[in-house]
């Protein structure tokens, strides 16, 4: 079927309108009419080729919710009408160790993002993703948008797909909770989910960030405390007193002033995927305090729906500015500039 939506038709002019088919519906599938998208740092990186990947033309956005219209005929946990969700993954090969775990998001066998993949359905075209009218999704990668969430908060749900679930499935398997000392590195769409997740989960919360403006806005958000990072002073006297460190900052930097935060045994995991490498950290770091230097990505279909439904149970949404998909250019430049509270969703209504 035809749909439309808008693409990155090579890394340095703006997004543009484009056509493209979907695939019909098969037996498993579920046709879905995308309501809002939320717009992910990995869509710029990827827009630009900053991974050094990516197909033309590409339509990015994997912060998808939208209203079921049809399904295949072997569906059943879905219906007309449902709303539901699409996040950054689309198929996986089901069979290896990886999937075999719902850890999906590791298959050994190769995944299917929702964008720039290659499209296993569409010979020779990319996955497309979110940034348009209608996508054509396999059930098992669809989820339920939870009973108790209202219309009104749908928009403010899109980014729990991506932003929610990178931040949630690292907080689960560092078993931050109630006792547990935690550092949020970088305010933006991933670390202000990575806040609200920790301390719903009842963990102490500190945001170091570079952004002096955002201080205060960390600490309505959920932290315990906020740290300017670059104020001569601050970090050193957080020396050794972190469990764990979640870094979600989206470009190239020096690790080491925040993995001295760790106590000893503590972990730093890395989410943000800067288009450069970090400088490399001093080995002794690790060794003199038996630390850990880690990474995390997004996280499995099971768990996606498992953070839905903590976020339903702790009323956790994301904060967002509804944009128009003819905003989504000056939206993409005001990331880049640190102007987003702290995620842009687009209604999709606004595409015709
Ligand atoms: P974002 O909204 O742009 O936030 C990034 C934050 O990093 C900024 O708000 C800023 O926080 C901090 N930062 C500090 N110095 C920076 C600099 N020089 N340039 C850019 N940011 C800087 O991005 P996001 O959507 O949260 O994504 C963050 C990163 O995670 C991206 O690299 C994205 O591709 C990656 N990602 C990874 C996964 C995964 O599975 N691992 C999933 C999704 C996204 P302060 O102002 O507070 O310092
Ligand atoms: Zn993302
Ligand atoms: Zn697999």
């Amino acid at each position: 079927m035809k749909t439309h939506g808008y693409g990155a038709l090579n890394a340095d002019s703006p997004l543009k309108p484009f056509s493209f088919e979907r695939r019909s519906v098969g037996p498993h599938d579920v046709h879905i009419e995308i309501l809002y998208c939320g717009i992910c740092h990995s869509d710029i990186h990827t827009a630009r080729n900053e991974w050094h990947d990516t197909i033309y033309p590409a339509v990015l956005g994997h912060e998808i919710l939208g209203v079921v219209k049809q399904v295949g005929r072997e569906v059943k946990r879905f219906h007309p009408g449902d709303h539901v969700m699409v996040g950054c993954l689309v198929d996986s090969c089901r069979t290896c160790p990886s999937c075999k775990q719902g850890l999906e998001q590791y298959c050994e066998g190769g995944f299917t993002l929702t964008y720039n993949s290659p499209d296993p359905h569409m010979k020779g075209k990319p996955t497309y993703g979110g940034y348009s009218k209608q996508i054509v999704v396999d059930e098992k990668f669809t989820f339920q948008v939870p009973k108790k969430f209202k219309k009104e908060q749908f928009a403010s749900l899109a980014p729990l797909v991506c932003a929610g679930i990178t931040t949630y499935s690292p907080l689960r398997h560092w078993k931050v909770g109630k006792g547990s000392r935690v550092g949020i590195v970088g305010l933006g769409g991933l670390g202000h989910m990575a806040i609200k997740l920790a301390h719903a989960m009842g963990a102490e919360v500190t945001l170091l960030t570079t952004s002096p403006g955002k201080m205060k806005d960390g600490k309505k958000l959920g932290a315990d405390h906020a740290v300017l990072s670059t104020e001569q002073g601050a970090m050193e006297k957080l020396g050794g007193t972190f469990d764990f460190i979640l870094n979600t900052v989206a470009a190239s930097h020096n690790l080491e002033p925040f993995f001295q935060l760790l106590k000893r045994d503590g972990t730093m995991c890395l989410v943000g995927l800067p288009d450069v490498p970090h400088p490399p950290l001093p080995v002794w770091e690790l060794t003199l305090k038996r630390r850990q230097l880690s990474g995390s990505f997004i996280g499995g279909i099971a768990e996606t729906q498992e953070m839905l439904n903590f976020c339903a149970e702790h009323n956790v949404t994301s904060d967002i500015e509804l944009v128009s998909i003819d905003q989504i250019n000056e939206a993409y430049e005001r990331m880049l500039k640190n102007d987003v509270k702290y995620r842009f969703v687009i209604d999709m209504s606004s595409l015709n």
